[in-house]
């Protein structure tokens, strides 16, 4: 009877510390909690950047979020860090004629994105790892990293840039059933990942009921037009999800989870970033 007790009041406990681990979510940590979660990231954020568009008739308009916010979500159960609410204001202008499309004015996007920095700094992170799920906010995000010098800052941001490497490419070609030069948007990749994630969320029975093949509506060589994306896939769907599949879906997150982990440790243990911007904003201020 005693011993059973001692067992029974060590498991109470181990469930209990269990229950009580540091959550990695930013709005899931108490006030008590932060100063330990800034210790235990290495004062290192993540902010996952999503979107709000079509994709397809049978894949969530938060596809982009959920990916993300996944993404990150199983991340940091390897290597902590803590992870910024979802966040979705970047660059989608060129689905405005779709329902449910979140596009804010470019302005705004920035200053908001800006500000958001700022104000995780404030809170005692000195790195932000942006996490970006969607297509069309690359430019967007590499003109705010350029622009971050424009100002001394105390923090570092890093733009999560991965190069996918070659075993992986020739295990994913191989599992990839549709045309791979026109999975660009809510196709057999992107719909794949979510059936993977969230399959309540997917309307298979939908996919084939879009057109999302390259209409080629206008072709001018070496010029690049805001509308060019609109002239060969007005559906704001370029692909085939018929071909969607859960297995496909495991490949690509099992391998982005694993090699952004790479990258989190490296964020975590850079000091060089912090060091180099202060010599610059330095030199910065001796130009007169
Ligand atoms: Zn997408």
């Amino acid at each position: 009877m005693k011993t059973f007790l001692i067992v029974f009041a060590v498991l109470l406990i181990s469930n209990y510390a269990h229950a009580q681990q540091l959550p990695a979510r930013w709005d899931e940590l108490t006030a008590d909690d932060f100063p330990a979660a800034l210790q235990k990231s290495s004062r290192t954020c993540i902010l996952p950047i999503g979107i709000l568009e079509k994709h397809g008739l049978h894949a969530p308009i938060g596809t982009d979020l959920i990916h993300v916010r996944e993404w990150a979500a199983h991340a940091v159960t390897q290597e902590y860090a803590v992870v910024f609410p979802d966040y979705f204001y970047g660059q989608i202008n060129e689905a405005r004629h779709q329902p449910g499309t979140f596009s804010l004015p470019n302005k705004l996007i920035l200053e908001l994105l800006e500000a958001t920095c700022d104000e995780i700094a404030r809170n005692g992170f000195e790195k932000i790892i942006l996490l970006n799920g969607h297509g069309g906010n690359p430019e967007f995000l590499e003109f705010f990293m350029q622009g971050l010098l424009n100002k001394r800052r105390s923090y570092a941001v890093y733009l999560y840039r991965p190069e996918n490497d070659s075993a992986f490419v020739k295990t994913y070609n191989q599992m990839h059933r549709s045309d791979l030069s026109t999975d660009l948007h809510g196709g057999e990749s992107e719909s794949s990942i979510i059936l993977h994630y969230r399959p309540d969320l997917m309307h298979m029975e939908r996919a084939t009921a879009d057109n999302g093949e390259n209409q080629h509506r206008s072709s001018l060589p070496d010029l690049y037009t805001p509308i060019w994306w609109y002239s060969s896939f007005p559906n704001h769907y370029a692909g085939d999800a018929s071909k969607t599949n859960a297995k496909l879906g495991k490949l690509i997150t099992d391998h982005e989870i694993a090699q952004f982990v790479k990258a989190l440790k490296a964020v975590k243990a850079d000091s060089k970033t912090i060091e180099l911007q202060k010599e610059f904003y330095g030199a910065v201020d001796k130009v007169k």
